[in-house]
């Protein structure tokens, strides 16, 4: 054994770091504050899109949060009255939400989707731990021509970085999609991209990390890391070699103990289940409404959307929810009805950083003390590649991708 690892926060970041810890040689102990059922790990779309190359701090987010800003039933919100900490986590999202820093951001999120989806597809052939891997493709549904436009766009910077985007016309789409409205003028098929199921990958590399000698420490509590490689965990001291900080949102209380903190801000979402008959064969995205359509066995259909920036309780919007059922019942009006009071609806927060690039590195002035959080919308996406990165840092290798852009401190 090479050293004593602690990975602070069982998500899926901190499951793929300690999965390379341990395959690294380490010794490795998660620890987590509830009890690992539940998290915004668990309830996501699970899709895994190396096709999003624009950053979440983008034009368009910003565009449209102006929009929806006085709208209460929009996909998008803002808490108000906004805190401090939001207040300057959005004026250096609003100076990083620039064409030039798109451009700069797309490049490094492509390398690193691109390095995260090869992971999966080894994990996956290795059988490393049971999970299905779904690779049909992603269609992004455009609802109006306006939105049709601004992803054709999109779709061709995605094509300059390599990825294969097809344009598709409404009956196309259609072809592929028989459920789909007829009032749908076309959409994007991103064939690249898939997706995995999200409550089972999480089940399934707990139960093979814990086969393989991972400790697991359940509703624990942190409350010192010292810098004599030492944390206080529920009042014992653990000594540790490296400690890797991935508590998603609430990753700046663990900050706290070591005197740092990082712009995150929670970007609350809703999903929720749906059994039926009618046919949903393509996991999807409805652009304008900014909801995601996730097949999975047995009829299910996850559907989940709405980016509520800086709440964060796990309340549901009424309005804002129903109108999201609206936005599905019109694309797919074949489904039967969904009547949004019956509905039990998951939420969950999406670690938001402020320019829409993970953070992935050593925390400054503390060599032994690692970060990995920030990830968006993309943590399921990226989790394979943060984790892999993670455990090469730690052990001093030779690193896959060059971590520069996700520096702690930037
Ligand atoms: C509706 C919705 C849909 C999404 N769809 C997708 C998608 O399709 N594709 C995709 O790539 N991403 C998607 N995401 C984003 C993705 O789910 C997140 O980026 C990812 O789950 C974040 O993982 P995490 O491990 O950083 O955080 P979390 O999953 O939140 O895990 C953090 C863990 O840290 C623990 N913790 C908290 N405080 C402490 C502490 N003090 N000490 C120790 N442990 C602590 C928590 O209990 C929790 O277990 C979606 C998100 C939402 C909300």
């Amino acid at each position: 054994m090479k050293g004593k690892v602690i990975v602070a926060g069982g998500g899926i970041i901190g499951l793929f770091s300690a999965y390379y810890l341990h395959q690294s040689g380490y010794q490795v102990t998660v620890v987590d504050k509830r009890d690992l059922s539940d998290s915004c790990s668990y309830g996501n779309a699970g899709l895994i899109v190396p096709s999003h190359v624009i950053p979440l701090a983008s034009p368009g987010m910003v565009s449209a949060a102006v929009r929806y800003l006085l709208k209460p039933n929009a996909p998008v919100g803002v808490k108000m009255p906004p805190s401090m900490d939001f207040l300057q986590w959005s004026w250096r999202f609003l100076l990083t939400a620039n064409k030039h820093s798109v451009r700069e951001s797309s490049v490094v999120l492509n390398e690193l989707t691109t390095f995260s989806q090869s992971l999966y597809q080894q994990l996956f052939d290795e059988k490393a731990f049971p999970f299905q891997m779904n690779e049909k493709g992603v269609l992004m549904i455009c609802q109006t021509r306006r939105a049709l436009k601004e992803e054709t766009e999109v779709a061709e910077v995605a094509n300059g970085l390599g990825v294969v985007a097809n344009k598709l016309s409404g009956e196309e789409l259609r072809s592929m999609e028989p459920s789909l409205s007829v009032n749908i003028p076309g959409g994007i098929y991103y064939p690249g991209d898939g997706n995995i199921v999200p409550g089972e990958l999480m089940k399934s590399l707990i139960a093979c990390l814990e086969q393989a000698g991972v400790t697991f420490l359940r509703n624990a509590s942190i409350t010192s890391i010292g810098s004599d490689h030492a944390a206080v965990i529920n009042g014992e001291k653990h000594a540790f070699d490296a400690l890797v900080i991935s508590a998603g949102i609430w990753s700046n209380e663990l900050l706290e103990l070591i005197g740092s903190k990082v712009p995150l801000q929670p970007g609350r979402g809703y999903s929720f289940d749906f059994p039926h008959d009618a046919e949903v064969g393509h996991p999807a995205l409805l652009v304008d409404s900014r909801i995601s359509v996730t097949p999975f066995q047995g009829n299910i259909t996850r559907f989940g959307g709405v980016m509520e920036l800086g709440y964060w309780n796990h309340r549901v919007v009424k309005r804002r929810f129903s109108e999201m059922v609206r936005s599905i019942q019109r694309c797919y009006p074949s489904l039967p009805p969904i009547a949004p009071e019956t509905i039990d609806v998951w939420s969950g927060h999406r670690p938001c950083s402020f320019d829409g690039l993970p953070y992935i590195g050593r925390i400054p002035g503390n060599e032994c003390v690692f970060l990995a959080t920030g990830h968006s919308m993309l943590g399921i996406t990226l989790a394979p590649a943060t984790g892999k990165l993670i455990s090469e840092l730690v052990d001093g290798q030779q690193l896959s991708l060059n971590l520069y852009p996700f520096r702690v401190g930037r």
